[in-house]
């Protein structure tokens, strides 16, 4: 049974330029977001039906993430009310991880105590950018003086586990604008760091503003010059860079997160979210109207909710293993290969690992496979190993 589970809050005040994920903005679906969470808490008591008996142990959630969308446009009584679900459904550990992404444009100081009441212990905050110039080539509804009232504002909300999301490799964004937004997080010692770069989503109003082409606007070079500048920076200060994304000081890891990169099953609720359940993968209806009357219904139909994806081979499990263990620094442990899959790394991508360790790219201590420092520039070239 999962000890994780990840909630899909799917509605946002305005499309950001680049975004392609699944979020709605317009008024009609904003209207329906009480139906939305009473959907949600339904499916999450239905859940346990679902499942075969055998898989069903006695484990309570070990972490729970509100991802979007934009969780913050909820009030807290809302997300109250799935966390009630949660809790009567699977039980909440003590400790557990209970994380929030929050858009700087909805919060202010009273939003944030009372989300922590309801039990929201974490706070990933989409600030990107302290330079207005970056936020509105991204079209973000917040400014850079929303961004830094919003950090203040979950620091007096008591919440001292917090990440914020920065954002590099846009048009127009320069060093000094990135060693301001540095300087920022570094004086307000905020403890977790996730690293994006843009990428130019087709269908976008950026790709059509860009003309579909980044490269244009900033090349590798500049982007990983960008990159570089910052994961070294932060590793100065203690930061460790526990995944290619992501830099905490230690004790700040994400712990949900980290579940993934293990390739440990998962519940998902909501709209469009993605579930894994070991063997089965599988995503939700994705749209509100679906998703809302197929859990409205006296006998809620699992294939009316759950749209199974693909049943996972030993094969496919082992390379996604691989892949997942390989973006971290904890790497890919013998030991734990053999226990999980009966077999070693060696037998099971001797080829592929010999190929890897002569080009530098991945080491091999103490029992543990994991990416080199060129590696982890050049990550892309081992995944490919492993698709
Ligand atoms: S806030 Fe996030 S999910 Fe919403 S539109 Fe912007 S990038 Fe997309």
């Amino acid at each position: 049974m999962p000890e994780s589970a990840y909630i899909h809050i799917p509605f946002c005040v305005r499309k950001c330029a680049y975004c392609d994920f699944l979020s709605f903005a317009d008024e009609k679906s904003h209207a329906c977001i009480d139906a939305y969470i009473d959907a949600v808490c339904r499916e999450i008591e239905i859940t346990p039906k679902w499942f075969p008996a055998e898989e069903q142990k006695e484990r309570q959630l070990e972490t729970i993430y509100f991802g979007g969308g934009t969780p913050s446009l909820l009030t807290p009584s809302q997300a109250g009310r799935i966390l009630s679900a949660l809790r009567e459904t699977f039980g909440i550990a003590d400790g557990c991880e209970i994380t929030l992404e929050a858009n700087p444009g909805t919060i202010d100081s009273a939003k944030l105590s009372a989300f922590r009441e309801e039990g929201i212990n974490r706070l990933s905050m989409g600030i990107q950018s302290l330079d207005d110039n970056v936020l509105r080539t991204l079209g973000r509804i917040h400014d850079a003086e929303a961004a830094k009232k919003a950090v203040k504002a979950a620091g007096l909300a008591g919440f001292t586990n917090i990440s914020c999301d920065m954002m590099l490799g846009i048009p127009g964004q320069t060093m000094d604008s990135i060693r301001k937004t540095l300087d920022f997080f570094l004086q307000k010692e905020i403890p977790h760091i996730s690293l994006y770069s843009l990428i130019l989503e087709e269908g976008t109003p950026l790709y059509a503003r860009l003309g579909g082409d980044i490269e244009k606007y900033v090349t590798q070079e500049q982007d990983r010059e960008m990159y570089h500048y910052v994961t070294s920076r932060l590793a100065g200060k203690g930061y460790v860079h526990y995944e290619i994304s992501n830099m905490a000081v230690p004790g700040y890891e994400s712990r949900h997160n980290s579940m993934y990169w293990r390739a440990e099953p998962y519940f998902a609720f909501g709209v469009g979210a993605h579930y894994y359940l070991g063997k089965e993968r599988g995503r939700h209806a994705e749209t509100l109207d679906a998703y809302i009357a197929a859990l409205r219904v006296t006998d809620v139909k699992k294939e009316d909710v759950l749209i199974t994806e693909e049943i996972l081979s030993p094969e496919d499990r082992m390379k996604e293993y691989m892949m997942l263990g390989f973006r971290t620094r904890a790497g890919v442990g013998e030991e734990a290969f053999l226990e999980r899959f009966g077999m070693t790394v060696e037998s099971a991508f001797g080829a592929e690992i010999g190929k890897e360790m002569n080009a530098g790219l991945v080491g091999f201590e103490d029992g543990i496979y994991r990416l080199t420092e060129k590696g982890f520039d050049l990550a892309n070239q081992v995944f490919m190993d492993y698709i």
